[in-house]
């Protein structure tokens, strides 16, 4: 069971925690929304930092407009050239070339170089910016999310108090033809590194193969799910990223150039990675937070939370077009607790 985390905070300290976003100038309005919900719903309360990242200088209407929006500090940091440009060796024709084959067969932001870019960034890189050096906690915010619920803890403190290393909303199925070989890549690196996974009473690998519901996905998948922890939302330990462990299967990761001539999502390389090696009880599922990106949410039953609406898909359509992964995570829950017992 895991401990009630403190509520008042004139009386309990602060978790080393910030709130952070990557974001363009451009998405001021979105992210002026974001943040009103998550003051409203938390960090009124609990007064976090936020630390807001971009690839080119923040206008002085972004800083003044969004602090405006809080008590808590606001930082506006540059993202260093070398954690974001596109590495000389990767082969520009080839990486052209790959665009338009992956647009031609329906995969989304195929050609968009910048969103490349993006998922790189969240793959290997935002830990290890300088100012995020001094924090251990994280809880990444998009422009134009929606939280729904008061949340009347210190959603940090509960991370610290019960050693979780992860917490997500939602959890959904990805676009196979995104990431054709992240996991032949991936069980590379394991045959290479035995020593870095988890044994079957700690990992996730159930969730992260199963192929009952949807077997057509994990074929284009060539072994995995794709079910991933969506991380548009993520609230996550930022000594998990900075290990060694991770640092070596990121850069294993890298080396293929993956991120251009595939569109590999931070999404499932992150949830990759923390099914294999962060135990599954440290991964928590936040039901009382209820969340909106795009069509997907996660909407609590609670008198606590207002206006949440359910996925604008039916339960059946999500379901059938295979975007639901939350039964394979909780299949996997209970394997994991059997297998401990
Ligand atoms: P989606 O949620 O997968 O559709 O992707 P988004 O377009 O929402 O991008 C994810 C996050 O990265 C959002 O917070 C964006 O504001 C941010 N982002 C994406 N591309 C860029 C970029 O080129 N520069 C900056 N500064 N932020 C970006
Ligand atoms: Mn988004």
């Amino acid at each position: 069971m895991n401990q009630a985390p403190p509520t008042d905070p004139k009386t309990s300290p602060r978790a080393n925690a910030a709130l952070i976003s990557l974001v363009r100038n451009s998405e001021l309005d979105g992210i002026i929304s974001s943040m009103r919900y998550m003051e409203k719903s938390f960090n009124a309360k609990f007064q976090y930092p936020w630390i807001f990242f971009n690839d080119v200088p923040f206008t002085t209407e972004f800083k003044e407009k969004t602090q405006a929006e809080t008590n808590a500090p606001c930082t506006y940091e540059l993202i260093p050239r070398e954690h974001w440009d596109v590495p000389e060796w990767i082969d520009q024709a080839r990486m052209e070339e790959a665009f338009l084959q992956m647009a031609s067969d329906g995969v989304q932001h195929a050609t968009q170089l910048s969103y490349h870019k993006m998922c790189r960034w969240y793959s290997g890189f935002f830990f290890r910016h300088p100012a995020l050096d001094k924090y251990k906690y994280y809880w990444r915010v998009e422009p134009d999310v929606k939280f729904f619920c008061d949340i009347e803890y210190d959603v940090f403190q509960f991370m610290a108090e019960n050693n979780k290393t992860y917490g997500f909303t939602i959890n959904i199925y990805d676009d196979p033809k995104s990431i054709p070989t992240l996991w032949p890549t991936t069980t590379d690196f394991l045959e290479s590194h035995p020593e870095y996974a988890l044994g079957s009473h700690e990992n996730s690998y159930h969730w992260l193969t199963d192929s009952d519901a949807r077997p057509a996905i994990t074929k284009i998948a060539n072994g995995y799910s794709t079910c991933h922890f969506w991380s548009n939302f993520e609230v996550g330990d930022l000594d998990f990223w900075r290990s060694k462990t991770y640092t070596d299967y990121f850069n294993h990761l890298d080396q293929t150039g993956n991120f251009f001539y595939e569109r590999w999502g931070d999404a499932p390389v992150h949830s990759v990675a923390l099914g294999l090696f962060a135990p599954n009880e440290q991964i928590h599922w936040f039901r009382d937070i209820g969340y909106q990106h795009s069509v997907f949410s996660n909407c609590p039953d609670s008198d606590k939370c207002h206006g949440c609406q359910a996925n604008k898909l039916t339960p059946l359509a999500y379901w059938l077009n295979g975007e639901d992964c939350r039964v394979n995570w909780f299949k996997q829950v209970c394997e994991v607790s059997r297998n401990k017992s």
